[in-house]
């Protein structure tokens, strides 16, 4: 047994917790002091885990770029919320096996009550299919999956058909390129994924991906997905166009929404999503603005039947299968599964549906005054999304000015911010990821900024 209880533990990660504001955002790592402190682990004895975890905090504070400080303005990955840890301590704990219902029927009900919630505001007619996902990718496989199966009846059991078109993923250049991936681990190859040129280098219309279907010889579109929310620029794909062309093809249709789904509890700002309803399947990343731990995503459908067409698969040693229940495993990648709903339902149940309306509205507020204070200030914001997302270039200087800019903001502790490519141009890019960031943070970025600029 170990000397110190749990307890103990989250004593130590509460005032870590507490202090991240006072860590650097960015601190220079060094690699050799790293590798030295891991060198003293021989594994030869034991150690106590009052000094295993402090080391362990003291390094994982240390050897980062703090995606949880609260001016990392970086990837949309945020700091995950009290309540969400516990849960997912507790899920840790107990560790129910959600496999099969009958294995956990209170997690397996925790996971489809969320599924239920999230799938009626998508499709606020019918009771949603799906399953909870390690994150996006995941989410995004499975739709990839189901998209076969429900084209190729025969592909489940004989693999893909040896036709003149080959099966083929459409989206857009600005999406996340998971789907590359996901062609390779599918066997269609990564030139199987067609890039659809985005508008002005952002969202993608329909009408650019029906030009691209028709001039596609050899091609046949199989999953044809809308972005909400890219990576790189925060943009919304047009979700309706696109479903309507995917639909004209017979192709699946998904709507990549692993960050900005996050919206559809505000309704207020659902409407960004509009035509979401129309779509086939739909990722919603739980770990990205709905602040839980990694990784927790959410894949949803409108119905069972192609998850079980290309999941279910029959052994004697597992408990007897109930399809009423939706076993899991039949209809999912994963078998084992860990209870990723649990930190959901923890940060959903004591934030309540409003608490996470304000979080939104916050970040959206914060990147409206970035955006405000870039303005005001001789930078200009290079594009157009209601999305906390906030690309942007000094009134002068080229792309070198703009990687200069970027090096001494981050170097400076200050903040830490990105850049990525807009068209022709190299853009600094800052998102609020952080529930904990606050006008103070933004302001201390608009200084950074400045000071940067006037050095380069
Ligand atoms: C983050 C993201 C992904 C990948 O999800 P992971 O959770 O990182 O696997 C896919 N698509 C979009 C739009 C994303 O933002």
């Amino acid at each position: 047994m170990p000397e110190i209880g749990l307890v103990d533990v989250a004593m130590r990660v509460e005032e870590a917790l507490a202090n991240r504001r006072c860590d650097p955002v960015a601190p220079p790592i060094n690699e050799g002091v790293l590798a030295d402190r891991l060198a003293s682990y021989d594994f030869a004895g034991a150690r106590p885990l009052s000094a295993v975890i402090d080391d362990m905090l003291s390094m994982l504070r240390t050897y980062a770029v703090r995606s949880d400080h609260p001016r990392y303005f970086g990837l949309f990955n945020p700091p995950a919320l009290p309540a969400a840890i516990a849960g997912d301590l507790v899920g840790a704990a107990i560790n129910p096996q959600l496999a099969v219902w009958s294995h956990a029927p209170a997690a397996a009900e925790i996971e489809r009550k969320l599924l239920h919630l999230f799938g009626a505001l998508v499709w606020p007619d019918i009771q949603a299919a799906g399953t909870f996902t390690s994150g996006g990718t995941e989410a995004n496989q499975t739709a990839l999956l189901a998209a076969l199966a429900r084209r190729y009846p025969g592909w489940a059991d004989h693999g893909l058909p040896n036709g003149d078109r080959r099966p083929a993923i459409y989206a857009s250049t600005a999406s996340h390129l998971a789907w590359v991936k996901l062609a390779r681990m599918t066997g269609l190859g990564a030139d199987a994924v067609r890039l659809v040129p985005a508008e002005k280098g952002l969202a993608m219309r329909g009408r650019a991906l029906s030009e691209m279907i028709a001039a596609d010889d050899g091609f046949e579109p199989v999953l044809v997905v809308a972005t909400a929310g890219t990576t790189g620029h925060g943009s919304i794909d047009d979700i309706a166009g696109i479903v309507e062309v995917g639909r004209k093809h017979h192709a699946w249709t998904h709507v990549d929404a692993a960050w900005a789904g996050a919206a559809l509890l505000h309704p207020k700002r659902r409407h960004w999503l509009a035509g979401i309803g129309q779509a086939d399947s739909v990722t919603i990343d739980p770990h990205k603005w709905l602040s839980v731990p990694m990784g927790a995503g959410l894949f949803l459908a409108r119905d069972w039947a192609p998850l079980a067409a290309a999941f279910a698969v029959s052994t004697s040693y597992m408990p007897s299968r109930s399809h009423e229940r939706r076993d899991a495993y039949i209809h999912s990648v994963q078998w084992s599964r860990r209870f990723i709903g649990g930190k959901l339902f923890t940060a959903l149940a004591t934030l309540g549906l409003p608490g996470y309306r304000a979080l939104i509205d916050r970040a959206v507020c914060l990147a409206d005054r970035l955006r405000a204070g870039l303005a005001a200030n001789r930078w200009k914001l290079m594009n157009d999304t209601p999305l906390p997302l906030v690309c942007f270039v000094p009134d002068e200087g080229d792309d070198d000015t703009v990687r200069a800019i970027e090096a001494r903001v981050v170097a400076s502790g200050q903040a830490w911010i990105s850049t990525v490519r807009l068209g022709e141009r190299l853009v600094l890019r800052a998102c609020i990821t952080s529930y904990e960031s606050g006008e103070a943070d933004v302001d201390a970025l608009l200084d950074a900024l400045h000071e940067a600029r006037l050095q380069c």
